[in-house]
């Protein structure tokens, strides 16, 4: 927890808290862990760090390579400081490889590599599960522009190159994953949310095993030491000794 902060928002893994700043807010990363529209739950105790180290890092790769997030700094792992944004109900999935949902849905073969990769809109919505959206219905629904949509997507891709090329020099095949974006207090669309094994499918490039939430959808025992793997492949000697781990 956060000093006494205000909670402003409580998701299925992290709470957003105010700041004295009012263009800031503070998100915890917490040990709670959902599958399947949050049927299964179940509490990892040291996830919620991991995540923060893991999103941290990525945010600040994305930052290196000119693309605007949230991401202000980490103040200890678990909570990060960060802007405050007007989040966009959208669930931008980008995929390289088809596997997951994309299967149920489609004929695409399992593992098909997807290049050019696919990017694919979901409204993030509890009540109606999260539907499949296209540009028309985005706009209709006022969620968004066609501008702000194309400017989405054309981020998207740009952040699925820098991250595929980061991971792959970690041993790591980024599959698919899933983004948030918001608006900052200029309007301007900014990177949000976070980018972890909680939200992307990393597998390892050689062996191809799942390094990341699918191993607690398949009701693995060893979720937890997947997690931890994948934090030790992506936060280098130098940052876990900047983050005292
Ligand atoms: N994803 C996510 N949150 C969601 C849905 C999907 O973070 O609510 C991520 C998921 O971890 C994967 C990618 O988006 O990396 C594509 O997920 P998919 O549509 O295949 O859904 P799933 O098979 O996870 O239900």
């Amino acid at each position: 927890m956060s000093d006494s902060k205000k909670l402003i928002y409580a998701g299925k893994a992290k709470d957003v808290f105010e700041t004295e700043n009012s263009d800031e807010v503070i998100v915890d990363f917490r040990d709670d862990i959902t599958a399947g529209d949050g049927a299964k739950k179940d509490n990892l105790q040291g996830k919620g760090h991991c995540n923060s180290l893991i999103s941290s890092k990525l945010f600040e790769v994305l930052e290196e390579n000119n693309i605007n997030t949230q991401y202000i700094k980490l103040i200890k792992t678990g909570s990060m400081l960060s802007k405050k944004l007007d989040m966009i109900p959208l669930e931008v999935i980008a995929r390289n490889i088809a596997t997951g949902s994309l299967l149920k849905r489609f004929p695409f073969e399992k593992n098909q590599k997807l290049d050019p990769p696919i990017i694919q809109m979901d409204y993030k919505n509890d009540e109606y599960h999260d539907p499949m959206l296209n540009d028309e219905i985005s706009i209709a629904l006022g969620i968004a522009t066609q501008k702000e949509l194309d400017e989405i997507k054309k981020i998207t891709l740009k952040i699925n190159e820098v991250l595929s090329k980061f991971l792959k020099e970690k041993g790591i095949l980024l599959v698919d994953f899933k983004l948030e974006f918001g608006k900052d207090k200029d309007g301007n669309i900014v990177l949000g949310d976070e980018i972890s094994p909680d939200t992307c499918r990393y597998w390892d490039i050689n062996t191809l095993e799942t390094l990341d939430k699918d191993s607690f959808r398949q009701g693995q025992e060893n979720v937890m030491d997947i997690y931890e793997q994948v934090c030790g492949m992506i936060v280098d000697e130098e940052d876990a000794k900047r983050w005292k781990i």
